[in-house]
Order: structure tokens, then sequence, then C-alpha cells
């Protein structure tokens, strides 16, 4: 575990150093002399989040996108773009994933560092997608995030050496957790029966987790939600539902059910029922302060009712209900 922790350090640091480098020139004054915390502002949650508790007091992490906002169309508001203006440091995922941000955030980094986390991981660790030269949905990846979160802990060490031990200290002990993250989904994904093991949802938010776990991932809307589903889709899917007599689909809390409940419809009307297994978290986060509003809260849910809904099983209270330590208030799977 320390090994791989370590070793994603080191492949973080190579990444990064053009990044930290910048950072150390244009520091506003010298560590010592801070006498605030560093101002950070991310995009989306799953990387505020996981940063907030890495920085502990040394910096104020605020992320720009809410619970159930969707990334792929979410357009800067003026509140935005001067809480950014404000910001010493801001992370993004990248990779097109907030595609209306990109002009905003391309200008603040003439004066800051502005790092897109995942386009710091080498692209052989990316996957391709019809579309698009690379899926952007890397933090269902659990070790892949934590690849991404190194990148921007490198970052803000530079942008606050003084505070490079504790920043490290902090990473290395949320990166065990994600480790054990990574083993419990592995255990409750491999419960689900061999054949039952295909995830339908609402867009192609899954395919990272899919690759990981071993699941046959299918979205309704394709890897951006700026598309609609076209209706030979839907019926290709209904078919498909029919075909693998697969029990539920999946809806999300980023994107409307609409498209989902015509699959169930469909697959209805040729005498197979289908069920919503429930609701994932894939672009965005659950609410602030609970369980799921935590990036291992999430993939905890969504690990959680997948194996639950496709056949598996899962511990009662999924991971947060065998971590030793209460780590969040809030609501259980
Ligand atoms: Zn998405």
């Amino acid at each position: 575990m320390r090994q791989a922790t370590d070793r994603s350090f080191a492949i973080a640091a190579r990444l990064v150093a053009a990044t930290a480098l910048f950072a150390l020139l244009t520091a506003a004054s010298p560590a010592s002399a801070r006498d605030r915390p560093l101002t950070v502002v991310t995009t989306i949650a799953q990387i505020g989040e996981p940063l907030r508790t890495i920085a502990g007091d040394r910096a104020e992490v605020k992320s720009l996108l809410g619970e159930g906002v969707d990334p792929h169309l979410y357009r800067p508001t003026r509140s935005d773009v001067a809480m950014l203006a404000a910001a010493e440091v801001v992370f993004w995922s990248g990779l097109n994933l907030e595609a209306q941000m990109k002009d905003t955030l391309g200008r603040l980094a003439a004066t800051r560092p502005v790092v897109a986390i995942a386009e710091r991981l080498p692209p052989s660790a990316l996957l391709a997608t019809p579309g698009a030269p690379h899926d952007p949905h890397v933090w269902m990846d659990p070790d892949l995030w934590r690849q991404a979160l190194a990148a921007a802990v490198y970052t803000l060490v530079a942008a606050d050496p003084a505070g490079g031990e504790g920043y490290r200290a902090r990473a290395q002990a949320y990166f065990v957790r994600l480790t054990e993250l990574d083993a419990y989904i592995r255990t409750v994904i491999a419960s689900i029966p061999a054949g039952a093991r295909t995830v339908v949802t609402a867009h192609d938010a899954f395919n990272y987790f899919g690759a990981r776990y071993g699941l046959d991932v299918i979205g309704i809307q394709g890897i951006s939600t700026e598309g609609e589903a076209g209706l030979a889709a839907v019926e290709g899917l209904v078919a498909l539902l029919v075909e693998r007599r697969i029990p539920a689909v999946f809806v999300e809390t980023s994107v409307p059910e609409r498209h989902v409940r015509a699959l169930i419809e469909g697959a209805a009307a040729r005498g197979h029922t289908v069920v919503i297994g429930g609701a994932l978290y894939s672009d965005a986060m659950g609410a602030p302060g609970s369980w799921e509003g935590t990036y291992i809260g999430m993939l905890d849910h969504n690990a959680t009712i997948l194996a639950r809904a496709l056949g598996g099983t899962a511990p009662a209270g999924g991971l947060a209900g065998r971590l030793a330590a209460p780590i969040q208030q809030g609501g259980r799977p």
C-alpha cells in the first residue's frame, strides 16, 4: 500500500514538475510569511472534498459545482468567476468534462496555477471513447483518481511549501482509505453473478468503473449529457435488457430520468420486468455533510447498490458500516 502511494507520488511529481515550478515562481509571498490559509477553488466536488481533507487547515478549498449539478453543461456564474479570480490555486478535472468553463479557466492560468488533474495522468491510463479523444469520468476508478489527486497535492505543496509535510502525511492517510475503498468495491462487485454484470445507466459515466471491476457498462446517452439519446439506441437497449434478462437499470442524480423510464416501459411491453436499481452518483456527489457527499461515500454508495440490485451481496451499511472510525456523519447506503 505504502509502495503504491509512493509510486503514485513519484509519477505525479514528474507530471507536475512544470506546474510546481510555475507555482514557485509566481508565489505571492514566501511560505514562512503566510498568515492565512491558501485559497483553492475546484470545479467538481470530487476534487474539492478530498483536497479539503488533505489540506487540513493549510488551505480553504471551495468547489463550484454542488449536489446534482451536471459539469458537462455547467456555465460559470458571475460569482463563480469572482471566486476563481480570488483563488491562489485552481483545480479542474479536464479532458473536456467542464466543456463550458474552459475559456474562463484558460484565462486564469496566466496568473496562477490552474491544473486539470485528470490531464496529468499518463494518456495510456485513459479510456478512448467514441466522439471524444478521452473519456473524462476518471474519478470512477479510485486508483486513477488517487494519482490525479496526488498531482493536485504536489501543486498545493509547491504553492504552500511550509505546509508540505502536513499535506503529504494527510494525503498518504487519505490514499490508504482509497485503497480500502478499492478493495471493498472489488469484493462486492465480484459477488454479482457472472451473467448479470451489465450496468445500464443514464449516461456513459461508468466506463472506468466497469473497466476496473469487470462490469459491462451501457449508457443511454453518450459520454457527455449534451446529446439526446436517439430512439434507435433506446430500442436497441430494450432488446438487450430482454435478451440478457437484466433485472435493473440505474438513474443518476445529475441526469434526467426520462430515458431510463423509456427503457423500463419498452421492456415491460415485451413482457420483461426491469426495476430502477437505485440512483447512482455519476458526475455529482451527494449533499455536502452526508456520506454520499464525500468522494469515498459516493463510490461506496454506487458499488453497494449496484451489487445488491444485480443479484450480488453487500454488507449492511456498505463500506461505511465496515470502517473502524466514523468518518462523516450522515446517511448510509
Ligand atoms: Zn458525465
